[in-house]
This record gives C-alpha cells, structure tokens and sequence, in this order.
C-alpha cells in the first residue's frame, strides 16, 4: 500500500455474483452506497453457464450472464457504485480496513467478501500446456469450437453433466470420464445426461496425460483405470475439465479462518468472520450447496449483517 489517502467507503464488497450483487443490492437499499470492486471475472461463475432452470422467478429458465446483469441493474438503481477492478491487496489487520487494486485505493469501514471460487484443474502438464488448445475449462465458451468433432469431459458432478449435455449441441460424441462408477450428479441431469445418445461413459478412469500439440490441438488422452485395468487412449480433439471448485481466498488466507478445504469461516447462522466487520457471502465460504440461489441468500444476509454492525459503530 501507498502512504497516500484512499477513498473511503463505508462498506465495499468484493465480488460481483449473485452473492456481491446481492449483498450491493440490499446494502444499497439501506442507504450505505456500497462500492462493488467486480474482480476478475464480472458476473462470476454465471457468466459462464448457459441456461439457468433453477433460480426462482424465471419459469422458462434464463442465461447466466442475463441474469447478473439484471441483478446488477437492479442494485445500481439503489445506488450501489459498481468498479471494474481486481482487488490485489487487503489490510484487515487495522481499521479502516484498505485495499488496493489494480488502479486504486480504497478504505472501507465494512467489507464483505463474495470472491467465489474457481474451476480446479487435475494437474497434469499437458493440461497446462495445450489449455485454449482444446483443453477447456469452459463448456459453454468453448463448446462451439467442436462441431462434429468427439471430445472428453472430465468429471462426475452437475457440472460435467450439464456441460457434456451442452456439448452434445456440437460434438459428434461427448466421453464422459469419471474416476468411480458411480456419479456424484444430481439425479436429474445423471438421468439426463445417461439417457443421451451422443453421450458414452468411461467409468473408473482418471485422465493421466493429455496428448497433442500447440500446434495441431488435442488428439485424445492417455486414461489410467482406477480399479487396476489396462490404460487405454481415447481419441478425441477436445477435454473439457469439470472437478469442482476451489474458493477464491487467497488474499484473506492468512488473515481469517479457512476451513480444511480453503473456505472461509463463519460465524453460523450469520456471515461473520473473525474479523469485526468483514462478511463472507457465496461460493467463497460455502462448501456444501454452491448455488445461485443460495449466493445469493448468504449476500442478502451478509449485507444485513453489514448493515447492523455499521449502525452499532455509530
Ligand atoms: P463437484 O460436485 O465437487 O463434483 C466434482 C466431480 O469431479 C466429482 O465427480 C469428482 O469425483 C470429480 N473430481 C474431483 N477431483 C478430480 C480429479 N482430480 N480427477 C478426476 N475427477 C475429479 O463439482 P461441480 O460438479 O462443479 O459442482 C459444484 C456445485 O455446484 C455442486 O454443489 C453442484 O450441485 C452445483 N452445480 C449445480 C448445477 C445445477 O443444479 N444445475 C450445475 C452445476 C453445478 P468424485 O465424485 O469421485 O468425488
């Protein structure tokens, strides 16, 4: 941090999913001008998602990124202060609490964190090496390179299921590979995604190198058997990696209270952290439900904390 003086708001959020959006929108309502410094990727995890089925109030479904836009219109006509910025550094050691990101300074004397998470990759080298050279993290940005081309998916959660159905728009033929044979997907889209023709399994497989080239792309993936078959290679021109999530807590890590997986702590039923006047709203200190709908829940909760805390400094 610089000596100079930073902008002072009363509450800033951090993150701009349907939990930051949420947060900004109650947080606005009640009159504190909250700054919403958006982070890396405005809108989070929904603006990469296709259709939305299940977040209430939209009957026919609605896409990812409409819907953080409509969520962010809304918080914006209470006032909410809307940055295009990536916070780099926080200072909760002293009040007020300071962050700078890449353009700016700020002080806040509340801040809530909505940071979410994101997509984990398995670790192999070659996934580092040919990512954006048909090895995806992204069904639905990525998808439409694929035209009647056979791809993989890795993966067994509603992630890789929804994305393998997606990709079935365009692929010839979608592999799901899953390390166990069971799938960890909600019934629905497990019944979905085993019912599609253009989709096959490859049970208790685990990808182990990815092969191709910079220049020619992916030509199929050397998958290992997990219950002690022989290792087969599958040819495909595309691997979509779908295993989850890890929360975005790298700033506050050392800091505030993660749990053994990485997430923030909170006082439950509340979003407090160990520090007065931080909150924690969304996919960044929810292990277990990770939803929209949800997010966006513990946003509303987290700015209503906020907003009591904030009225017993005065
Ligand atoms: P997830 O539920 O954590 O599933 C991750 C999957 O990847 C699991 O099947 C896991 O295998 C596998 N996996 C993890 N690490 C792996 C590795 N290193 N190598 C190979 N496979 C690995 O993650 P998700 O599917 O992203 O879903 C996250 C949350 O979002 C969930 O709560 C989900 O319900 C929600 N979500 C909901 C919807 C919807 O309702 N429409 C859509 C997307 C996501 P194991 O099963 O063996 O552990």
């Amino acid at each position: 941090m610089t000596d100079s003086t930073p902008q002072h708001h009363r509450l800033i959020i951090l993150g701009s999913g349907p939990a930051g959006l949420t947060a900004a929108l109650y947080s606005a309502r009640a009159n504190l001008e909250p700054l919403v410094l958006e982070g890396a990727q405005p809108g989070g995890q929904l603006t990469i998602t296709t259709d939305v089925e299940n977040y209430p109030g939209f009957p026919e479904g609605i896409m990812g990124p409409e819907l953080v836009d409509i969520m962010r219109q809304q918080s914006q006509r209470f006032g909410s202060i809307h940055r295009y910025e990536v916070a780099e550094e926080v200072v909760l050691e002293t009040r007020p609490y300071r962050i700078r990101t890449d353009t700016a300074e700020y002080s806040c004397d509340a801040l809530i964190i909505a940071t979410g998470a994101t997509a984990k990759q398995i670790g192999l080298e070659s996934e580092a090496e040919l990512m954006g050279y048909g090895v995806s993290a992204c069904a639905t940005c990525d998808g439409f390179f694929f035209r009647d081309k056979e791809v993989a998916i890795v993966g067994g959660g509603d992630t890789a299921m929804e994305e393998a159905i997606f990709l079935t728009r365009f692929a010839s033929k979608v592999t799901v590979v899953h390390r166990r044979d069971e799938l960890r997907a909600s019934k629905i889209l497990q019944d979905r995604a085993l019912a599609n023709d253009k989709i096959e399994f490859a049970w208790n497989r685990q990808v182990v190198e990815i092969l191709g080239n910079k220049k020619d792309g992916v030509s199929g993936a050397r998958l290992e058997s997990t219950v002690g078959e022989e290792e087969v290679t599958l040819p495909c021109e595309g691997v979509f990696i779908a295993i989850g999530h890890r929360p975005n807590t790298e700033l506050f890590a050392e800091v505030l209270t993660t749990n053994e997986v990485g997430y923030l702590v909170v006082d439950e039923p509340t979003t407090r952290t160990a520090r007065e006047g931080v909150f924690a709203a969304g996919d960044v200190m929810d292990p277990s439900y990770r939803q929209a709908v949800t997010a966006a829940g513990s946003g509303c909760k987290a700015a209503l904390d906020a907003e009591r805390w904030l009225e017993l400094q005065e």
